[in-house]
């Protein structure tokens, strides 16, 4: 059987790698636009191995992000990336934001979290020195890890399995008839497959749309920007820090992230991106900006989150505001202290009514799987959803 996998980010080589490693009779290529792996959201994320705190019981995102957690602390120590379950807290800063973390500990238990601890405002600093609040949820198996480097050990198994990697190589629809799946790229050739894995992030719904199949969920691309704290202040930050999430959004708030080389990232915000790939403000592709403007699904989202919208923009308009919003829990926190750091882009399905679709979207064409909702923390659970994918695309 030969099987191929488009794109080359975490999803894609997590796929190629167990098809690769555990059925290799069969012949695997992975297909990726750029010239390299790893460009695009796994190149450009928090780097955050998430313990499944937040996701609603029985989701896949519960699912599929304890087992994932799990699978990439075994695949980093026995590929030798680094790991570092450095914990994180999740801050209440005011009494109104109590009932929402209890809740959130409630959740975080029935989904199997490990090691959870409710702190009280005085506890606090026992964890984070330089935190105030009124109560926190400590989680220390969440982690840190550098999801680039994850990617290229997968990419290294897939090759060492006989798995061909090719890149520079854009899809431009898959067609399926009686003889099974042809893949059109741009440059005009095809090639053929047995079966296909669909793995195109921040392009999956508009490779979905070429192809014939269903035109929904979209692809709405929210960029999410970062600060870094500048190298005298990053004693702040012992791990990671987290505010209450709003249970309504699927973003997770502006948080602080300590990092391998020992900086610590301040965010990432939401704002609408002004292209699929515009990792800076000025980047605008006027088609894919109306594209997205001129869908229903986008107007009802706005109309349906318009609040969170402006808060988001004036937060990254106005960096005084994005740093106060974290001020609330790291008071000593100054504007001074940040420096602009890169961004990255979502890729957030909505569907037709405005929604954000919340859970993972895996779809089954016959035999083409779609990829069509995976934002975070599919980084985290890539090892596990590459399982459920092989298991739906060979049956
Ligand atoms: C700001 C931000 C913070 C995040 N933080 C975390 C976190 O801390 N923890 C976590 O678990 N997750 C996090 N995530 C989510 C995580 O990064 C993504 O869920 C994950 O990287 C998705 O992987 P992917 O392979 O589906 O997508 P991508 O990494 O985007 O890969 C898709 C690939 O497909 C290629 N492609 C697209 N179209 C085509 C085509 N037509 N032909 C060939 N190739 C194509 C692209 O070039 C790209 O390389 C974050 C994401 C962002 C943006």
């Amino acid at each position: 059987m030969r099987v191929v996998v488009v794109g080359g980010g975490i999803l894609g080589l997590a796929t190629a790698r167990l098809l690769a490693t555990s059925r290799p009779e069969d012949e695997v290529v992975v297909l990726e636009k750029e010239d390299g792996l790893a460009r695009h959201q796994t190149g450009h994320n928090s780097g955050v191995v998430h313990a499944g705190l937040y996701y609603a019981p029985g989701s896949l995102k519960a699912r599929l992000c304890t087992r994932g957690r799990e699978l990439m602390q075994a695949f980093c120590a026995d590929k030798d990336v680094a790991y570092d379950a450095c914990g994180k807290v999740v801050v209440a800063t005011r009494e109104t934001e109590v009932g929402r973390l209890r809740r959130l500990a409630q959740r975080a238990e029935t989904n199997g979290v490990p090691g959870l601890r409710w702190l009280e405002a005085a506890e606090l600093a026992q964890v984070e020195p330089h935190v105030t609040g009124v109560a926190g949820l400590h989680s220390p198996h969440t982690a840190i890890v550098d999801f680039v480097a994850v990617a290229g050990a997968m990419a290294a198994d897939v090759r060492a399995a006989g798995g061909e990697i090719r890149t520079g190589v854009s899809v431009a629809r898959i067609t399926q008839n009686g003889s099974g799946p042809r893949i059109e790229l741009h440059s005009g050739e095809t090639v053929g497959a047995d079966r296909v894995v669909v793995c195109a992030g921040l392009h999956s719904d508009r490779l979905a749309r070429a192809s014939g199949e269903d035109a929904e969920p979209r692809i709405v691309p929210f960029r999410g920007e970062y600060f870094a704290l500048a190298p005298g202040r990053t004693h702040l930050v012992k791990g990671l820090i987290y505010p209450v999430p709003d249970p309504t959004l699927p973003f997770l708030g502006v948080h602080l992230t300590r990092k391998f080389d020992g900086s610590v990232w301040l965010g990432p915000n939401a704002v609408l991106a002004t292209a699929l790939e515009g990792y800076r403000r000025s980047a605008v592709v006027w088609r894919e900006l109306m594209e997205t403007l001129t869908w229903p699904g986008t107007r009802r989202m706005m109309r349906r989150h318009w609040r969170a919208g402006v808060g988001e923009l004036y937060r990254s308009a106005r960096k005084r505001a994005f740093i106060s919003e974290l001020q609330r829990y790291v008071p000593e926190l100054e504007v001074a202290d940040a420096v602009p750091a890169p961004s990255g882009v979502r890729a957030q399905a909505v569907d037709r009514d405005g929604s954000l679709v919340d859970d993972f979207r895996l779809g089954v064409s016959d035999r083409v799987v779609w990829v069509r909702n995976a934002p975070t923390p599919a980084a985290t659970s890539s090892l596990a959803i590459a399982e459920e994918l092989v298991s739906r695309v060979i049956g």
